[in-house]
């Protein structure tokens, strides 16, 4: 098991002076306090760089906090070590006689799973173990839908993947990133693929995910998990690959274009939408076919030289309308001909970003991927596109962010905030 240090609690009887300490004389950022109600205690998190400082506050009399205050007074109370799996750990634990407070998981702050292990089978230290249940949380709403005018616009979801944090987010320094987006042990972040449907005068995909051709090793390399796929997303929105008629790709990086194809009974790698054209920049299929040193890791051939074999695609060379209200629009940036995909109807209009911001906390203007080939352009195609979705209303689909998948960009104060849309 691989577990890495996330917070350390500390038991306050006194929050004013703890406080006039931590957050007064150190001069430390307090982040908003979170009820636990299960637990009758009130945690304020204290960013430290690394792992947490956790002030636990009781907040009724039968709370654990207030007992272990009352017998052992207030100060350090536990190390709190995330886990991938909290139920196998718990498990392994079991098996080696270790002694736990908790036998099974339970709700922790920060939406998390946790459990406690004894004190005495810990070198008497109270170890909380806890999970990270973003995918979880996820699953339970895996097919969102809106509306804009006349068009259906449904997210869905063809599952996880994990990137290296500092790819993820280039020039921004961990300290800052990972507070957004918290590494594994082997400092990967969770992103999720989510394509979306828009469903007009046509039922089209924009990107279609990972897809399911990949071996166990590039599983574990990019800790995939696809136990909820596409097909099941597709299915819980009431729809099948059968229904697609046009299939948009962004670009044809593998987390995008995997799902366009796939593998038939015999092993042979055919479309994956059965009755669907597949639209393509021409600039970024050049690209993709005649990869070099620095872009070739994200290109696989099996993902659409297929599609040129079936004769089911339509190059586009410049911006377009792709069907009513539904247009391609060329970033560049992440990749030269990297697109995305702008809905608009009766007076409203949505964004399908792709990777000029895959998640939430790239709507900054520096949080930049590393992995952009021409970042100085995504920072230009960015800025352009925030300030007319902010004047505009826009809703804006994130494609890899693993909680919110669409949501509207506010700004005050030169500072921006997304408004999740559910
Ligand atoms: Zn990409
Ligand atoms: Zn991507």
């Amino acid at each position: 098991m691989k577990a890495i240090l996330d917070h350390i609690g500390i038991a306050v009887k006194d929050l004013p002076a703890a406080l006039a300490f931590y957050r007064d004389a150190l001069g430390l950022e307090i982040e908003a306090p979170e009820e636990v109600a299960s637990q009758h205690v009130r945690a304020h998190f204290i960013p430290v760089g690394g792992p947490k400082l956790e002030l636990l506050e009781p907040t009724a009399p039968e709370s654990a906090i207030a007992k272990s205050i009352e017998k052992r007074g207030p100060g350090l109370h536990h190390i709190t070590l995330r886990v991938d799996d909290i139920g196998a750990a718990l498990d392994q634990l079991k098996a080696r006689g270790v002694r736990l407070v908790d036998d099974r998981p339970r709700p922790g702050a920060e939406g998390a799973l946790v459990a406690f292990v004894h004190p005495s089978s810990a070198a008497g230290v109270l170890v909380e173990l806890k999970q990270l249940v973003v995918r979880q949380a996820h699953h339970e709403r895996v097919a969102g839908r809106y509306t804009i005018g006349d068009l259906e616009l449904i997210s869905v979801c063809d599952g996880f993947i994990r990137l290296d944090g500092g790819s993820m987010f280039g020039t921004v320094p961990k300290p800052l990133w990972e507070r957004k987006a918290p590494p594994d042990d082997r400092n990967r972040i969770t992103l999720a693929m989510r394509p979306l449907v828009v469903r007009g005068a046509r039922t089209m995909i924009i990107d279609a995910g990972l897809g399911g051709k990949d071996d166990a090793k590039f599983h574990d390399i990019y800790g995939v998990d696809r136990s909820r796929s596409l097909d099941d997303s597709l299915a819980a929105a009431g729809l099948s690959r059968d229904d697609i008629d046009l299939v948009v790709a962004t670009h044809l990086h593998f987390d995008h274009a995997g799902g366009f194809t796939m593998r038939d009974a015999t092993g042979r790698v055919r479309p994956a939408f059965p009755r669907a054209q597949y639209v393509v920049r021409r600039g970024e299929w050049e690209d993709a076919t005649h990869p070099h040193a620095r872009n070739r890791a994200s290109y696989i051939a099996d993902n659409y030289l297929p599609l040129m074999e079936a004769g089911v695609l339509l190059f586009v060379d410049e911006d377009q309308t792709i069907m009513p209200g539904v247009s391609v629009r060329r970033t560049g940036g992440h990749t030269r001909h990297h697109q995305m995909v702008v809905m608009e109807s009766q007076g409203r209009s949505a964004a399908f970003v792709a990777d000029m911001m895959p998640t939430t906390a790239h709507v900054p203007d520096a949080w930049i991927m590393g992995y952009d080939l021409y970042p100085v352009d995504t920072l230009t195609a960015k800025q352009r596109f925030v300030a007319d979705a902010i004047a505009r209303g826009t809703l804006v689909f994130f494609e890899h962010d693993p909680n919110i998948a669409a949501g509207y960009i506010r700004e005050a104060n030169g500072k921006r905030t997304i408004q999740p849309v559910s």
